[in-house]
C-alpha cells in the first residue's frame, strides 16, 4: 500500500490531521490499532480551546459541536472557603472556551472520514517506522492477523504516549525531558446535572478537586488522589462527601449528588520529547509531549501541532519549498513549553504534596490571592487557559 501521509494513531491528532490534509488535497491513510467502538468510547478531554473550536469549525466537524457544546466565558477558582470567578473573556478580548467532550470530537471526525476522507483502518496496529531518514519511509503493521507494509512520502506519528512511532528516532538523535507529580487524579462521571455553572477548580488542605462537566445532565469530577491509589477505595459516597468537602465556600453552595456511571485513576506527568521530527517522520501530539490535566491542554495542544503541520505540508505541495516543515518542531515546541508551563503551574498551585510545608501552602494561597485581586494576574492565566495562538 502506498500513501503521501502514513498517520499512526485515530485519536484527536491523527484524524484532525487526516481532515485538515483531505481539504488540502493531500491523501492519506490512518492506522488505528482499536476498534472503532473503543477509540469512540475512550473518556478523557473535555475543554475545548477557542483555537481548536475554529479549527474543527473550518474543516466541516463543529455541526454538532454548535448544537451540543457548552460555551464558556470564565472559570472559578475556590480558596480558604471563597470563591473567584476569572472572567477569560473580559480578559482575552473576548475569547471564550467550549466544553465538549473528546469522545464527541473524535465521533465527528471518524463520521467525516468515514464518508469522504483517505483510509481509516482501525484494528490496525503499527509495528515498527523504517527508513524514517529516507526518502521513502515505511510503516510495517498489523492488520486481519496480517503483517502489512505502508510506503509514505511522510510518516506521522499520532499514536499517544504510549507509541511506537517516536522508536525510529534514534537515541543519540532525541532528548526527552520529564517531571512526576506523587499524587494522581480519581475522575468520576456522574448522571447528574453541574453544580457549578462553569469549571471550578478547588484548592484545599484535604487535596486538590475540579468540579467539570459534559452536558446540562452529566457532571464530571476529579479528586486528587494518592499515585497508585485503587478505585476499591472509593465508592460512591465517599467520593461525594470527598467532593463536598474540598469544594466547600462560606455561602449557600449546594453540590448535587447522583448515580455514579463511570471511575478511573489517572496518573499525572509533564513529558517532551525534542526534535518532533527525524527525516521524514514527524510526531504529533500525545506521541510528543504530556502535560498534567490541569490546565486542560492536552488535546489543545495535539491539534496546535497538526494545524501547523498541515500548514506545513499544503505549502509544501503549492510551492515544493519545506521551510515551514523544517521549522516544524521549532514552532511546535515553542507552544507546547508554554503550555507545559501553565499545566505545571496550575498543577502544583493547586495541589497539595503529601507531607507538604505549611510554608508550601501559604506559597499556595498567596498566588490565588494575587490571581484573584490582581488583573495583570488574572489576565495571565486567562489567555493561557482560553488559549495561545497556534505556530
Ligand atoms: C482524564 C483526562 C482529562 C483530560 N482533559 C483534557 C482537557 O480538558 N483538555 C485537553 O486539551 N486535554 C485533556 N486531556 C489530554 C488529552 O486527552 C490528550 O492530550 C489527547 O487525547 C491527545 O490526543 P492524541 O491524538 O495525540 O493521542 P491519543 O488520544 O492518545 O490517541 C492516540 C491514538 O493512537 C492509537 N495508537 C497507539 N499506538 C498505536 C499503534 N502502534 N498503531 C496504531 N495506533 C496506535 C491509540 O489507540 C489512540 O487512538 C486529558 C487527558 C485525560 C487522561
Amino acid at each position: 500500500m502506498r500513501t503521501t501521509v502514513g498517520i499512526i494513531g485515530g485519536g484527536p491528532a491523527g484524524l484532525l490531521l487526516a481532515r485538515l490534509l483531505h481539504r488540502a488535497g493531500i491523501d492519506s491513510v490512518v492506522l488505528e490499532s482499536r476498534d472503532r467502538a473503543y477509540a469512540e468510547g475512550r473518556q478523557r478531554a473535555g475543554v475545548l480551546e477557542q483555537g481548536t473550536v475554529d479549527v474543527l469549525r473550518a474543516c466541516g466537524a463543529g455541526e454538532r459541536m454548535g448544537r451540543q457544546g457548552l460555551v464558556h466565558h470564565g472559570i472559578e477558582l475556590r480558596f480558604d472557603r471563597r470563591a473567584h470567578r476569572v472572567d477569560l473573556s473580559s480578559l482575552t478580548g473576548g475569547r471564550t472556551v467550549m466544553i465538549y467532550a473528546q469522545t464527541e470530537v473524535v465521533k465527528d471526525l471518524i463520521a467525516l472520514q468515514l464518508a469522504d476522507g483517505g483510509p481509516l483502518f482501525f484494528e490496525a496496529r503499527a509495528l515498527s517506522v523504517e527508513g524514517a531518514d529516507t526518502e521513502r519511509p515505511v510503516v510495517r503493521f498489523l492488520r486481519g492477523g496480517r503483517e502489512q507494509t505502508l510506503e509514505c512520502d511522510y510518516v506521522v506519528g499520532c499514536d499517544g504516549f504510549h507509541g511506537i512511532a517516536r522508536n525510529a528516532v534514534p537515541e543519540a538523535v532525541r532528548r526527552t525531558y520529564e517531571r512526576g507529580y506523587p499524587y494522581s487524579w480519581l475522575g468520576v462521571l456522574a448522571d447528574v446535572p453541574p453544580s457549578c455553572e462553569e469549571l471550578t477548580y478547588a484548592h484545599s488542605a484535604r487535596g486538590f478537586a475540579l468540579h467539570s462537566m459534559r452536558s446540562p445532565t452529566v457532571s464530571r469530577l476529579y479528586l486528587q488522589v494518592p499515585t497508585g491509589e485503587d478505585v476499591a477505595a472509593w465508592p460512591d459516597e465517599r467520593i461525594w462527601d470527598e467532593l463536598d468537602a474540598r469544594l466547600a465556600v462560606d455561602g449557600p453552595w449546594r453540590l448535587e449528588r447522583g448515580p455514579i456511571t463511570a471511575k478511573s485513576v489517572l496518573p499525572m506527568r509533564s513529558w517532551v520529547i525534542e526534535p518532533m521530527r527525524h527525516g521524514r517522520l514527524l510526531l504529533a501530539g500525545d506521541a510528543a509531549h504530556i502535560v498534567p490535566p490541569a490546565g486542560a491542554k492536552g488535546l489543545n495542544l495535539a491539534v496546535g501541532d497538526v494545524v501547523v503541520l498541515a500548514r506545513a505540508l499544503a505549502a509544501l505541495k503549492e510551492t515544493g519549498s519545506t521551510a515551514a516543515l523544517d521549522a516544524y518542531s521549532t514552532t511546535c515546541l515553542r507552544r507546547v513549553w508554554r503550555a507545559e508551563h501553565f499545566s505545571y503551574l496550575m498543577t502544583t498551585t493547586l495541589h497539595t504534596e503529601p507531607g507538604q510545608s505549611p510554608f508550601a501552602t501559604r506559597l499556595q494561597l498567596a498566588q490565588l490571592d494575587r490571581i484573584a485581586s490582581s488583573t495583570a494576574a488574572a489576565t495571565e492565566l486567562a489567555q493561557n487557559y482560553a488559549g495561545l495562538p497556534f505556530g
